[in-house]
């Protein structure tokens, strides 16, 4: 038989789904190790798509989305960001945001280009970035810097191949935020460079201390930056596989021929939901939002106290603690505590280089779940140092 797509056959496989599979053939296994919100999808949500089905409304919508749900994005980004886009030469609904990431980096990169992505990162960042036949190059953020990229880390990755920058704020997995002036600062330099960028604004609705900022508001970024957002993190909805992109009208053409031709639409009934998790935002996230940080509160301190320096996450649901003083390294650790302990947690190195010294641990579990990992932390961490002291 031929071979296969050698492009596919080099990328690396998920570092994540080993532990997934560990932690599946144990039991008792207390589970921070997933990205996905603990809540279910609220059910006037729910009702949406039941009404929507009952109505027959089975056929597919256009391929942009449907006309109401790009109206409820556009009135949305106005709302929460104060910023305008075109209902109709701006907006694509797609099948969550990872099908908005791969659209976005088929529409920008050319064989060889290269793109930033600003690590620790979302794990499927780079090998999208090579599906499309780029080169993905790592800028580092450091804890010292509460995990924010610096742009002379950038600056000194650019190249004459350099096509765009790719960052995720708030961030999985630091779950670190940027401020207006650290972004503007960034914004300059990509104007300076000509780049564009994809801002992935997934967590947005998930921030903590101040109120997330769209990269497209900094002066001069709208016309080279793409917007991705869903509905999987904020409106509890990762199973509908719903999300959204906006972008200046040549680059969301670009990015609709693609998805017209991959995916022709988002599933309609799903897109229904998606309308009433819009208009209904104020009633739903707000409480969701309030559980999250109770969460993290309590969980940052005790990551800390339990013997794990860990910076306060601005937004997402992710703890980042370091855990590089135990001599281990990420995998070791995140591998010695599931099977001392039975806590899954994601080895920082699944992220990129820089993420290593570090473990994400999520906080999306019952309250109970995370007291309980706790003490089973701090049990793994005493017989951890009561070894390193014999
Ligand atoms: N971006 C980031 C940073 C994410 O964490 C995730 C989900 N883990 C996605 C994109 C993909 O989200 P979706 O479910 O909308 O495809």
């Amino acid at each position: 038989m031929k071979s296969l797509s050698e492009r596919v056959e080099q990328l690396a496989p998920s570092g994540i789904r080993r532990f997934f599979d560990l932690a599946g053939s144990m039991e008792d296994v207390i589970s921070l190790g997933v990205g996905e919100p603990d809540f279910v999808t609220p059910w006037n949500v729910r009702e949406a798509s039941f009404a929507a089905l009952e109505q027959g409304y089975t056929a597919y919508s256009a391929n942009a989305g449907l006309l109401e749900l790009r109206q409820e994005i556009a009135t949305y980004m106005q709302e929460k960001f104060a910023i305008s886009y075109s209902t109709t030469e701006e907006i694509i609904v797609t099948t969550g945001a990872s099908e908005g990431l791969d659209l976005a980096f088929r529409s920008l990169i050319n064989p060889g280009d290269e793109v930033i992505v600003v690590e620790p990162a979302f794990v499927s960042y780079a090998p999208l970035i090579e599906l499309a036949g780029g080169i993905p190059v790592a800028a580092a953020c450091h804890a010292e810097d509460g995990f924010a990229i610096q742009p002379e880390t950038i600056e000194h990755l650019l190249t004459d191949k350099t096509k765009a920058i790719i960052f995720c704020f708030p961030s999985n997995p630091t779950g670190s935020t940027m401020s207006r002036d650290q972004l503007a600062d960034l914004a300059l330099l990509v104007q300076k460079h000509d780049l564009y960028v994809i801002s992935d604004e997934i967590y947005a609705e998930l921030s903590y201390e101040t109120e997330a900022i769209c990269f497209a508001t900094l002066p001069g970024m709208r016309e080279r930056t793409i917007i991705i957002n869903g509905f999987s993190k904020a409106f509890a909805m990762t199973g509908w596989r719903l999300g959204f992109t906006c972008a200046p009208p040549a680059i969301t053409q670009s990015m609709l021929k693609v998805h017209q031709y991959g995916m022709m639409c988002a599933p309609t009934l799903v897109q229904f939901a998606g309308i009433e998790a819009l208009r209904s935002r104020h009633k739903t996230v707000p409480d969701m939002v309030t559980s999250y940080r109770q969460r993290r509160n309590y969980f940052v301190k005790a990551l800390n106290d339990a013997g794990l320096p860990t910076h306060l996450p601005g937004g997402a649901f992710y703890a980042f603690p370091y855990i590089g003083h135990t001599g281990l390294t990420s995998e070791q650790f995140a591998e010695q505590l599931l099977l001392a302990e039975r806590v899954a947690v994601v080895p920082g190195s699944v992220f990129g280089a820089s993420g290593e010294g570090y473990v994400r641990a999520s906080y999306a579990s019952s309250i109970e779940q995370l007291q309980e990992a706790i003490a089973r932390i701090q049990r793994f961490m005493k017989k951890w140092q009561t070894q390193d002291e014999a």
